[in-house]
């Protein structure tokens, strides 16, 4: 079968892998000019770890794992820890298993079949399922034909919009946008990693090894903007945080300024009642993305990447049924990843100065501290 696969990110490359084991052509089109390898770490949790080791990605993922989710404070505009965050408020059941997405990709990449085809900087322009292929023309002109399209292409999936209809009908906003940015190697500071709160606001520093991501969030409603335009939500992010220059947040908003590869986006997931439509299948944050805030969007990139294989393995004569099958597989994790995602951004991000209190007051309680550390 002739794959092609729209995004070589943790989905894209995941089904890059369990494709083209089955021995279906595989080809993936990266709208960017590298593999994007930027943010923060990111958790494999759950049966996705089961389902790595059948990938024969395991030890890979292993080899590279850090552990940070421990070290988590809460600092004032001083830098003086007021509180500071449990391994077990973020969900971490000891199992989990956090990865840097630059060594995950590069694991992923490196399992890839060597007859797969990666091509970066190119894109789906137009394509036409014609019931018994789908022809595709991309951005670059070239033209060609396929038995699968596999849209793998993230939250704002560009294969979502022209198979199923636009964004809106399938996005629900949870009320924040994330921004990560990275921070020049001697930056310095607190050893662990701070985060300072205001009202709706967070901004921190992220460490593992000897990396430093400035991390920044804060409440909004939706804002319309090009997701493509760097210089809009550099505006947007800057001024979100305008007006304080307290503890480190001039050095990390220069960072911003300064980043050609600032990741930014709305924490929002994505709800469909179905993820195929003849010829064209929707995996990973497209079909699914469950946010930031769940922790198990990669996961979920890998369980669903296993399942469609499995499927096409199961239904090699019967896309239809293979896309049922995939789909009646991966829904419940999806289910659970999506309904998990609520509390993180209060617990992150208080929307007033009474929550914030209050969250310092309960951790410090718990932590058996009877005021703020120093
Ligand atoms: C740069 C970046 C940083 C991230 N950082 C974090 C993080 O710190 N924490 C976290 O929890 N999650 C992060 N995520 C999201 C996380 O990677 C996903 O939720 C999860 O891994 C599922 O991956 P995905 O492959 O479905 O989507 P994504 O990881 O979003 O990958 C989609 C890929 O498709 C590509 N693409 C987009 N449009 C097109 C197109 N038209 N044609 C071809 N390719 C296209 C993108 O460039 C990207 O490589 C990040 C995503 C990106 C892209």
């Amino acid at each position: 079968m002739r794959v092609l696969i729209s995004g070589a990110g943790m989905a894209g490359l995941s089904a890059g892998i369990t494709l083209g084991a089955l021995g279906n052509h595989v080809t993936i089109v990266e709208r960017a000019g590298h593999l994007r390898v930027n943010g923060s770490p990111i958790d494999i949790r759950g049966d996705a770890l089961g389902i790595a080791g059948r990938m024969g990605i395991l030890d890979g993922i292993r080899r590279h794992q850090v552990t940070m989710t421990a070290r988590t404070r809460f600092v004032d505009a001083d830098g003086n820890v007021v509180a500071e965050l449990p391994a077990d408020e973020v969900g971490d059941s000891g199992d989990d298993i956090e990865i840097p997405r630059e060594d995950l990709a590069h694991v992923l990449h490196a399992a890839l079949d060597p007859a797969t085809s990666l091509i970066f900087g190119e894109s789906i322009e137009e394509l036409h399922d014609a019931g018994d292929d789908v022809a595709v023309t991309f951005r670059s002109g070239r033209e060609d034909r396929f038995d699968l399209v596999v849209g793998a292409d993230g939250m704002h999936s560009l294969t979502r919009r022209l198979v199923f209809g636009p964004e809106r009908d399938y996005l629900r906003h949870l009320g924040f946008y994330i921004a990560l940015t990275n921070l020049p190697a001697e930056h310095d500071g607190d050893p662990g990693n701070p985060i300072l709160n205001w009202p709706g606001h967070m901004i921190g520093i992220t460490r593992y090894r000897d990396v430093a991501l400035g991390v920044l969030n804060f409440r909004s409603g939706w804002i319309d903007y090009d997701y493509h335009d760097l210089e809009a939500q550099k505006r947007i992010l800057l001024d979100a945080f305008a007006g304080h220059d307290e503890w480190q947040v001039p050095g990390i908003l220069d960072a911003v300024r300064d980043d050609p590869e600032l990741y930014f986006d709305s924490v929002s997931q994505i709800h469909m009642p179905v993820w195929h439509r003849g010829r064209v299948v929707l995996l990973g944050d497209a079909a699914h993305c469950a946010s930031g805030l769940s922790g198990r969007g990669t996961s979920l990139a890998v369980t669903g990447a296993w399942f469609l294989a499995e499927a096409l393995r199961t239904h090699p004569a019967d896309l239809a049924a293979a896309s049922r099958d995939y789909e009646n597989n991966q829904r419940p994790y999806v289910e659970r990843a999506q309904a998990t995602a609520g509390p993180g951004g209060d617990l992150v991000v208080p929307a007033t100065q009474e929550e914030l209190d209050a969250r310092n007051a309960r951790l410090r309680a718990m932590a058996g501290h009877s005021r703020p550390g120093r």
